[in-house]
C-alpha cells in the first residue's frame, strides 16, 4: 500500500484545497494519507472528510516550524487530536510573527530592487494567516525576476541569503511537546535538508529523543536516493520510527508528485506500523 504522510493545501504554502489534495493521493494510489499544513490545523476537518468518503486511511498532520540551533528545522506530528488546546495556542503564535516577517522580507526585496513583493505575495497566500516564504517566490517566478522557485531560494530566500529575515519559531521542546500533549507522534522532516555539523545532527537526534520524539522521515521529496539509505542508518542507530511522504505542495513544483515516494528500505519500523 502506498504511504504519503507529509503534503499541503493552500492552509498553507500548497495550491490545492485539502479536498483536492486528497482526490489527487487517491487518484495516485495512496492508501495511508496525512495533510501536513505548516502551523496550521485549518485544513484537517475538510481533510478528513473527504479521506473517509475516498475510503482512504487518514491519520492527522501538521508540520510544525521549529528554530534549533539558529536554523529552522520542521517537526511532523502525526495521529494527533487537533482540537487539543495547548497544540493550537501554540500554533497561533507561530503563526502570529508571519505577517511581521513578511514585511521584513518585502523591505530587504525592496532594497534589492524587487518593490511592493508583500502585496505581490499575498494574493497566491490561500489563508492570510500563513504568509511563508513560498508565496513571495511564487510572486518572483510570475514577474520574471527568477525562473524558477529553486533560483529564488537560491539567490534571495534561502536562509543566510540576502532577502532572508532570520525568525524565531517555537523551540523544539515546545513542538514536541504540543504535539505528544495532544497524543501524537513526533518525526523530524526531512533532515538531510539541514545544514547542521556532524556534531549537531546527533545532538539534535539525542535531544528529540530524549522530549520523546519518536520518527524521522527517511523518504521524502527532499532526499536523494543515497539520502534514503543515510537516514535508514539514522533511525536504525536512534531507534526512530521511519516515516515517509512526498512534501507535495503543487503539480507544478517540487520532485514528487502524492504517492509518488518509493518504499522504505527494509529493515525499519514504519511509523504508520500500529495505525493500520
Ligand atoms: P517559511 O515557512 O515561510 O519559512 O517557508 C518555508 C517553505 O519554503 C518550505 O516549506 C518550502 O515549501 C519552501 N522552501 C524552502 N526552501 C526551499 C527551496 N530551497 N526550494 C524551494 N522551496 C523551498
Ligand atoms: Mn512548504
Ligand atoms: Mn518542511
Ligand atoms: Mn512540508
Amino acid at each position: 500500500m502506498k504511504v504519503d504522510l507529509h503534503c499541503h493545501s493552500l492552509m498553507s504554502d500548497g495550491v490545492l484545497t485539502p479536498a483536492q489534495v486528497a482526490a489527487r493521493a487517491h487518484d495516485n494510489g495512496v492508501g495511508l494519507w496525512a495533510l501536513t499544513d505548516h502551523d496550521e490545523l485549518a485544513g484537517l476537518k475538510e481533510a478528513r472528510e473527504t479521506a473517509r468518503a475516498l475510503g482512504m486511511q487518514y491519520v492527522t498532520g501538521v508540520e510544525i516550524s521549529v528554530t534549533w540551533a539558529g536554523h529552522t528545522v520542521h517537526i511532523v506530528g502525526l495521529n494527533l487530536n487537533e482540537h487539543d488546546k495547548a497544540l493550537n495556542a501554540g500554533l497561533a503564535d507561530i503563526r502570529g510573527g508571519r505577517a511581521i516577517r513578511a514585511r521584513k522580507m518585502a523591505d530587504r526585496l525592496a532594497s534589492l530592487g524587487i518593490p511592493d513583493s508583500y502585496e505581490g505575495a499575498l494574493p497566491f497566500a490561500g489563508n492570510p494567516d500563513l504568509i511563508s516564504r513560498t508565496h513571495f517566490a511564487r510572486f518572483l517566478v510570475e514577474q520574471g525576476y527568477c525562473k524558477t522557485m529553486q533560483d529564488v531560494f537560491n539567490k534571495y530566500l534561502a536562509d543566510g541569503k540576502p532577502g532572508y529575515v532570520p525568525v524565531h519559531w517555537s523551540t523544539l521542546e515546545q513542538a514536541v511537546g504540543w504535539i505528544t500533549g495532544a497524543g501524537g507522534r513526533a518525526v523530524i522532516a526531512h533532515p538531510g535538508r539541514y545544514l547542521y555539523t556532524p556534531m549537531q545532527f546527533d545532538a539534535l537526534f539525542e535531544q528529540f529523543k530524549d522530549l520523546g520524539g519518536e520518527g524521522i522521515e527517511v523518504v521524502t521529496g527532499s532526499h536523494t536516493p543515497d539520502q534514503y539509505s543515510e537516514y535508514a542508518r539514522v533511525a536504525k542507530r536512534f531507534g526512530f520510527l521511519a516515516s515517509a511522504g512526498s512534501d507535495f505542495h503543487s503539480p507544478k513544483e517540487g520532485k514528487l508528485d502524492l504517492g509518488g515516494i518509493p518504499p522504505l528500505p527494509a529493515g525499519l519500523t514504519p511509523v504508520w506500523h500500529d495505525w493500520l
